[in-house]
């Protein structure tokens, strides 16, 4: 009986309802557990089906020191050889092995598969005839199978929710991304230099470096617009951020700050660099001779004021921003389409 139920389609059964029942008690494949499950799922025993029926009965999960006493009490006399025993866990270790890459990395079924057909097939070529570990081969073999196809639905899951957690993240990203993102020019919007100020200032306080914000305004942009419409205005503000974009130097933040307003957080810079790329930009724009898109039209230039103070080490967000606000004021007032430093005001510390 214990033959038959060992070899063909009842045999590849009954090796996955052993595998099965091992699962359940969240055991490890191991050849030993594996060994009492078979048993005592044919039967084979009546002593071991009544002393596992009695931990059943218990009614918690048989853990592993009950498989360690049912071993050492119902099969110690009929150890497998030493050799079947390292076979056995080395397979024991590479399943577990298996099992942990699938269910972290959402390992492929076929790596999976491999791995259980490569250890199955070292102890179908192990020199050893001990029936236990023919037996061991049948089930293996037959649970190669099984478990492949269990996990290859399982990897297509974790595929399928993988890609979805990266379609979230993307998703995600891009939302965030469109939230920072001033819509009429593609630069940052206030949230974003607000976020990047704060960000630059925790890090000079840090590292005791140079940071200077630039604020920049376009000159009479209302008559601009007045003359020209708003349309040409919003080519005009696209122009300016572009301009303010090709001089700034990498990791400077470039931002709309309002309508017509602009400011560019340059971390690392000294005033004397902050003023002289700011002073690219407004020789840059006032060179342009803009053409208006829709009728070929020459528009004439456009000019552009600009403040730039250097952060005080101590002073907040908002005094820094006020004193480049200052300078761009005093720029509007001396005439625009010009750079005022914040050398002209009173230092920080006198001021507050
Ligand atoms: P000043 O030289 O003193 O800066 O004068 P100004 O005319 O530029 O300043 P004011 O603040 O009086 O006008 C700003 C104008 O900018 C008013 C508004 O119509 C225009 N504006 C603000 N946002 C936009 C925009 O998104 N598109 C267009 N086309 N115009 C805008
Ligand atoms: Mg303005
Ligand atoms: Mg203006």
């Amino acid at each position: 009986m214990l033959n038959n139920e060992l070899t063909g389609p009842a045999g590849v059964a009954l090796g996955h309802r052993t595998i099965d029942e091992i699962g359940r008690q969240e055991l490890a494949v191991s050849p030993q557990n594996y060994e009492v499950w078979l048993s005592y799922l044919t039967h084979s025993s009546p002593d071991l089906k009544q002393a596992i029926d009695a931990l059943l009965a218990l009614g918690r999960p048989i853990n592993s020191g009950d498989m360690e006493d049912l071993y050492e009490r119902f099969f110690s006399t009929t150890h497998l050889s030493t050799q079947v025993m390292e076979t056995g866990s080395r397979i024991a270790h590479e399943i577990a092995d298996a099992l942990d890459a699938l269910k972290k990395a959402g390992a492929t079924t076929e790596r999976y598969g491999v791995t259980l057909n490569t250890a199955a097939e070292s102890l179908r070529s192990a020199t050893l005839d001990d029936s236990a570990l023919k037996r061991l081969v049948t089930v293996l073999a037959s649970a190669t199978t099984e478990m492949s196809k269990q996990n290859s639905s399982l990897s297509t899951k974790l595929a399928q929710s993988s890609q979805e957690m990266e379609k979230l993240r993307t998703s995600l990203r891009q939302a965030r991304a469109e939230a920072l993102t001033d819509a009429l020019t593609g630069i940052a919007n206030r949230k974003l230099f607000d976020e990047t100020l704060r960000l630059r200032k925790e890090e000079a306080d840090n590292e005791h470096t140079d940071l200077c914000l630039v604020i920049a305004d376009i000159d009479h942009f209302k008559s601009f617009n007045d003359s020209w419409g708003h349309q040409t205005g919003d080519q005009v503000i696209r122009f300016v951020a572009s301009a303010l974009t090709k001089f700034a130097l990498p990791d400077h933040l470039v931002a709309r700050y309002g309508g017509e307003e602009f400011a560019v957080v340059m971390p690392r810079t000294t005033l004397t660099q902050a003023a002289r790329i700011a002073d690219q930009i407004r020789s840059a724009i006032e060179a342009k001779r803009l053409v208006r898109r829709s009728t070929n039209e020459t528009i004439g230039a456009v000019t552009v004021s600009f403040g730039v103070a250097l952060y005080a080490s101590g002073e907040t967000v908002n005094q820094l921003i006020a004193r480049a606000d200052e300078c761009l004021y005093l720029s509007k007032r001396n005439g625009r389409n010009r750079v005022t430093l914040d050398t002209t005001l009173p230092a920080a510390s006198d001021a507050a």
